[in-house]
Parts: structure tokens; C-alpha cells; sequence
């Protein structure tokens, strides 16, 4: 299930991430810009369904780590495959 970065302060809600990490980052870009580095009174990172209502599955875009770790997969299942194969 994906993440998202809540401000409740100027009620911004970031786009969703497939990691907590980049929730994370989304909110420490933002308390930068907006807030000068402050953290907002009740600012989170909340842990979203992908079909709910608010959830915006289709502005997901893959963050460094997430194309990392889809690399990584990627990556392990054709090894897999070729040595299934080749032995
Ligand atoms: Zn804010």
C-alpha cells in the first residue's frame, strides 16, 4: 500500500509513494519551502489503500528509489529464469 505526506497546516497532500521514504522526503522538501525548515503542528505520513476514495494512484511516478527497487527486482527475476534455464 502506498504513503502519503499530510500537512494539515496548509492542508497539502502530497502525491503517493509506493515507499515510506519517499513520503518522507516529499514532507522534508515541503517543511523546507514552506515552513523554513519547521515541522508543522500534526503533519504525517499516512499509510494509504490504493482504491480508496482520495487516493490518486494514476500521478504516481516512481522516485529514485523506487525505480532502484523495481531495478533490483527486475533484475533478480530474469536471474532467476536464466538459471532455471541454463542448469
Ligand atoms: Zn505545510
Amino acid at each position: 500500500m502506498p504513503y502519503m505526506y499530510n500537512c494539515p497546516r496548509c492542508g497539502t497532500t502530497s502525491r503517493l509513494y509506493m515507499g515510506r521514504y519517499g513520503a518522507q522526503e516529499h514532507g522534508r522538501r515541503h517543511r523546507r519551502i514552506r515552513h523554513g525548515g519547521d515541522f508543522p503542528t500534526g503533519e504525517r505520513i499516512e499509510h494509504v489503500p490504493w482504491r480508496s476514495p482520495s487516493s490518486r494512484a494514476f500521478s504516481w511516478r516512481p522516485t529514485k528509489g523506487d525505480a532502484i527497487a523495481i531495478a533490483v527486482t527486475v533484475f533478480l527475476v530474469v536471474w532467476g529464469v536464466w538459471h532455471q534455464v541454463t542448469t
